[in-house]
């Protein structure tokens, strides 16, 4: 079951079910990865799982084992299928509101194909 404050209108979830388009890579039966809209790097997608999360401190904590794993595994996957992971990537999962989080559905960045920058220039 969504966590209470799952907002089942934020633009992921219309994304998974197919209210509105995205520039599609990859998915399984657990995760969805698209391109991102506004690209902050020559590589840029987001990998989101189907079920319906907020972010991750609520898929650790109510997500299955098998969900759990699929999501890690499709990131691995997605670094490798981008060619990001040739080079080395950041991978970035915003938090609520300190975390800057825009959309409310867990989502990973993988952010590649160049020199990222350090964590300290933000
Ligand atoms: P965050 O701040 O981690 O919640 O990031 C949300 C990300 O979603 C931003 O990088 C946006 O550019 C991206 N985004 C928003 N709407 C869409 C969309 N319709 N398709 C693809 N990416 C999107």
């Amino acid at each position: 079951m969504a966590h209470a404050l799952y907002d089942t209108n934020n633009i992921f979830a219309k994304i998974l079910r197919s209210e509105i388009p995205c520039k599609k890579l990859d998915e399984c039966d657990y995760t969805l990865t698209f391109h991102d809209i506004n690209p902050q790097a020559p590589i840029h997608v987001l990998i989101i799982p189907k079920g319906a999360y907020i972010d991750l401190d609520d898929f650790a904590q109510n997500a299955s084992s098998e969900e759990q794993a699929a999501f890690l595994v499709a990131i691995g996957n997605e670094a490798k299928l981008t060619g990001a992971s040739e080079n080395g990537y950041r991978l970035i999962t915003n938090i609520g509101g300190f975390g800057h989080q825009e959309v409310p559905h867990l989502h990973a960045h993988i952010l590649g194909g160049e020199p990222i920058g350090s964590m300290r220039a933000r």
